[in-house]
């Protein structure tokens, strides 16, 4: 058996190649700072591997890890001169999990492990305080009855309320060593009653119950959600780190904290956290307790008038500021830091990259770079490309006249607006209905953590920046106020209220992350452009990357939205999304309900200057770059009327009987449409159509030149194409067109002819296809339909199930599959053998995946093509591709 349990100081660590994998994030982290000389409680760390034994063997721990674990608390006992159980010196720990990569709130965690009835009277009179003893006894208790002897926490808050309330006080402070007393036997009382079993008193017995249930708990639900989300694999595991106890809880001079060494929220470089007086760690993000600021600027800012840290304990705050700069220049990252005092003393319990905004990711990157501690490539490498999403969305219109109703900390930027909703089932049952929801919660729990996925932004009463909602909140990219005390949430009545404004569920409100107001209705929002920090960052990572990046539009407004966020030109503009507004669509109607082809002719003469201004519009805007313009691809039928209103409607236009327009109808209809008239077929049965397309097409760049307007460089794109026959028949009508359009109006137009690549046997023929063909762009979305044979539009049904099962990573829909990935290989390859300038792009969704982008960087393409919002995502993943695959 390999080593599978290390101490902090153990010099084994320093021989594993990836510590964070063995040891998971926070006991690679731990034994580092060891190693670095900080002061960390000693302990060991309990690895990954043990995780997947566990598993493996039944939930069980093998004997042989808990003879080590024996070794390993001796190594702990001489360091701290405190013996596990003793009855004069009682060793304390905590047990904590700890994965690869932090899951915030996910797993469980134990403190004070080691008291029972009678090391608890031990640590009373070798502290010489009764209260403390007791209050981390009881702690213990309910943490323990909870996590691994599964009685609910409520029954525990419960009884502590009742003791408060019979003794009319207020606060847990209030209560004495004799209150606490009462309320452990009571606590044990609830365990016998709940579980029929005692509180373990066999301190070796509390540890392998502990360590079992940090294990169990990365099989827990709410784990299993969050690694869903987050796709962290379930092989990864969990380690488990025990270490001995520090107390921030013992009197006046202790506390705990958590602090970032950067402002999380903006990414200004100053500390930025929170601490509370005699308290342990657990209060300061349940956020039972509102905490206080690390620094008195902080304090000031928010107008605070308790003392900050920096105030009221001034050597421990100037040693704990020396620590946090060693911490982020060695790990040349943003850290976050658990931290406790006692009796003076300063101890670090954990250090990690702390979680941060997008905005503050950003600007703690290009700053990085400006004081010299990281380089251009590695602020790119940095940045989540996905979670740029959160900066390219809309902010409040502040010239709008907004009601504030309260304010709370701006704990997650962004707007959202929605409907008021009071839990998470809700805000899942009415995303299901396509409603946006603000959850609003006196605190969030792990429980919450599908509904705050499902809301559009959350609210809590309770809680600072670094509570669950906070933390989550901003790894999510969800909007957050947290901490507002000016709302009085009724859970039961589904209201809450503030000084003058009662809401009930189902009203909307809007909620502003960025500056913590609360606002009454919805509220407008307005673009965001790439300004300052961001767009330094663009600029680094245009510089680098050799993927050109399209976007996939066909209107005007997103055709500016995406030329302002950087598109270097359109790699897909489905022209039948043109066809679907209201004043065309009679004529799409009148067109495909033709018997005739002098008929068609006449619908399509119609169309044809409709077309034709769309063209114009976008040619211009895309001026300079390349525009691809796909042919009519969608089945006839999805234009057809639904209802009789518009049967009857059509029927008089035309000039047919009601009962000819249902026949046409049925007609029409398919079992298979995705695989049946569509695409270039619909070309070869109606080359009218595609005629009429390409005349607009060069008569609208014909109009611009006329005006010496400069437009975009025109790519005709034929869809569906399997067969070479098919790719020579569709070129030949675009060439005639052209011909005809230059030679009426004796004129030059320069353009290109490509086909799609959608279907499996286009990819193996691609040698053929591309004898007719300038350019090959994978629309991948079909390719994975038809490599599959999984339909696009129903696969929703199933593929969580062939998630859940492991034969899926991840929906191939959105990262491309492997499979997928060898049939667009052979393409290029056998594309290029017979055309060496064939041009290569996607224009599949996956034209906005960062895993994706990678492979189509490897893969030779020369752009990637993505909805307009994605093309800055797009763009620093095209960097990262750069970087990664030429490991610069
Ligand atoms: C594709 O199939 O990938 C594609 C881009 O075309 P559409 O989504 O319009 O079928
Ligand atoms: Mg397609």
């Amino acid at each position: 058996m390999s080593k599978l349990i290390f101490n902090f100081n153990s010099s084994d660590v320093k021989k594993l190649k990836s510590p964070s994998n063995i040891l998971g994030g926070k006991g690679a982290n731990l034994s580092k700072m060891g190693r670095m000389g900080l002061p960390v409680p000693p302990g060991f760390i309990i690895s990954t591997k043990v995780c997947d034994l566990f598993f493996k063997n039944n939930k069980k721990l093998h004997t042989k890890i808990i003879k080590n674990i024996k070794l390993e608390l001796k190594s702990i006992e001489k360091s701290v001169k405190k013996n596990f159980g003793d009855l004069k010196n009682p060793l304390l720990l905590s047990v904590r999990s700890g994965a690869r990569v932090s899951m915030p709130g996910m797993m469980d965690t134990i403190l004070n492990l080691g008291l029972n009835d009678k090391t608890v009277e031990a640590l009373s009179s070798r502290t010489s305080n009764g209260r403390f003893a007791k209050d981390s006894y009881r702690r213990f208790i309910q943490m323990y009855g909870n996590v691994v002897m599964g009685v609910n926490s409520h029954h525990f808050e419960e009884l502590i309320e009742n003791y408060k309330l019979t003794k009319g006080v207020l606060l847990d402070t209030d209560l004495d060593e004799n209150d606490w007393d009462g309320l452990i036997s009571d606590f044990k009382k609830v365990i016998i009653e709940k579980t029929n079993k005692d509180f373990p008193q066999n301190v070796f017995d509390q540890l392998l119950g502990a360590i079992s249930a940090v294990f169990l708990s990365w099989d827990s639900k709410r784990a299993k959600i969050y690694r869903k989300i987050n796709q962290i694999p379930s092989e990864w595991g969990t380690a488990v780190n025990v270490q001995s106890m520090v107390f921030g809880n013992m009197g006046n001079d202790c506390a705990t904290g958590v602090v970032f060494t950067r402002n999380p929220s903006d990414g200004t470089n100053d500390i930025y956290g929170e601490y509370l007086i005699n308290a342990q760690g657990e209060d300061v993000v349940a956020g039972t307790r509102t905490p206080q600021y690390i620094t008195s600027k902080a304090r000031k800012d928010a107008k605070v008038k308790d003392k900050s840290m920096e105030e009221s304990m001034p050597r421990v705050y100037q040693h704990l500021k020396k620590i946090l700069k060693k911490l982020e220049n060695h790990y040349k990252d943003m850290q976050d830091v658990e931290f406790t005092v006692e009796n003076n003393k300063l101890w670090i319990l954990q250090t990690r990259s702390g979680k941060r905004t997008s905005k503050s990711a950003v600007k703690i990157a290009v700053d990085m770079v400006k004081e010299k501690l990281i380089s251009k490539n590695q602020a790119i490498m940095r940045i989540d490309p996905n979670s740029l999403d959160t900066l390219l969305h809309p902010t409040l219109n502040e010239k709008n006249e907004i009601k504030v109703i309260a304010n709370g900390l701006p704990a997650s930027p962004g707007a959202a607006s929605g409907k008021v909703v009071f839990t998470s089932d809700e805000a899942e049952r009415l995303n299901g209905m396509m409603q946006d929801t603000i959850l609003v919660r006196i605190e969030t729990s792990p429980e919450d953590i599908q509904g705050m996925h499902a809301a559009k932004g959350i609210l809590t009463a309770r809680g600072g920046m670094t509570s669950h909602a906070a933390v989550v909140a901003r790894g999510m990219g969800r909007p957050c106020v947290s901490g507002s005390s000016e709302i009085d949430i009724n859970y039961e009545k589904k209201i809450f209220k503030t000084s003058e404004q009662e809401i009930k569920e189902g009203d909307i409100i809007t909620i502003d992350g960025s500056s913590g107001r609360i606002i009454l209705g919805s509220v407008p929002t307005v673009k965001p452009e790439i300004s300052g920090d961001f767009s330094q960052l663009m600029k680094w990572a245009d510089k680098i990357r050799k993927l050109k990046v399209r976007t996939n539009s066909e209107t005007s407004l997103d055709t500016k939205i995406a030329r302002d966020f950087g598109a270097e030109g359109i790699g897909l503009c489905r022209t039948e999304h043109m066809f679907f507004d209201e004043e065309r669509i009679l004529s799409v109607r009148e067109m495909i309900l033709s018997k005739s082809k002098e008929d068609r002719a006449k619908a399509l003469l119609k169309l044809l200057p409709y077309q034709k201004k769309d063209f114009i519009q976008i040619f211009e805007i895309m001026r300079g770059l390349p525009v691809t313009v796909r042919l009519l691809d969608p089945p006839l039928h999805e234009f057809l009327p639904n209802s009789e209103r518009e049967i009857l409607e059509i029927a008089n236009i035309v000039n047919v009987d009601v009962h000819d327009v249902k026949s046409r109808i049925s007609e029409l209809h398919e079992q298979n449409p995705m695989l049946g008239h569509r695409g270039c077929r619909l070309g070869i049965s109606f080359p009218e159509i595609y005629e009429m397309q390409c005349t607009a097409i060069f008569e609208a760049l014909v109009e611009l030149k006329n005006k010496k307007i400069k437009a975009a460089f025109p790519e005709i794109m034929i869809p569906l194409v399997s067969t070479e026959a098919e790719i020579k028949i569709m070129g030949d009508l675009v060439k005639n067109i052209a011909k005809k359009v230059q030679s009426e109006n004796k004129t030059k137009i320069d353009y290109m002819v490509g086909t799609m690549i959608e279907l499996p046997r286009a990819a193996i023929k691609a040698q053929d296809i591309a004898k007719h063909a300038d350019f090959f762009s994978f629309g991948t979305n079909d390719l994975t339909q038809t490599t599959f044979g999984i339909s696009r539009d129903d696969s929703g049904k199933f593929l969580n199930d062939y998630i859940e099962n492991k034969i899926f990573s991840i929906d191939p829909f959105i990262s491309i599959d492997d499979g997928v990935k060898d049939l667009i290989k052979i393409a290029v390859l056998r594309g290029k053998k017979q055309n060496k300038k064939l041009k290569l792009g996607i224009c599949g969704e996956h034209g906005g995946d960062p895993d994706s982008i990678l492979f189509c960087s490897k893969a030779g393409l020369n752009y990637v093509s993505c909805s307009p919002y994605r093309v800055p995502i797009a763009r620093l993943a095209a960097a990262q591709a750069e970087i990664k695959y030429k490991k610069l």
